[in-house]
């Protein structure tokens, strides 16, 4: 018989992982149910987006992914 048991990792803290939220809403060209990120929808009907201006979260820039090509120690985020 053996004691084994699963090594269980902690889970983290779900506050410091910022996930996007899954959100669904009616399709404004063909009224297709259709599901989205933050508010973000894309349309795989008709092909209709929404302006990513209506997200609930502002989207991440470049400098903020981490291979960003241009990466200068630093340097303060544009606005
Ligand atoms: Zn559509």
């Amino acid at each position: 018989m053996s004691n084994w048991l699963p090594d269980f990792e902690p889970l983290p803290d779900p506050e410091a992982v910022i996930a996007p939220e899954i959100t669904e809403t009616e399709c404004r060209q063909c009224g297709t149910r259709v599901s989205g990120l933050d508010g973000r929808y894309a349309c795989g009907v008709c092909g209709w987006v929404n302006d990513h201006s209506e997200g609930h979260r502002p989207l991440p820039v470049a400098e903020d992914d981490a291979d960003f090509p241009g990466r200068k120690p630093g340097r303060a985020r544009r606005t």
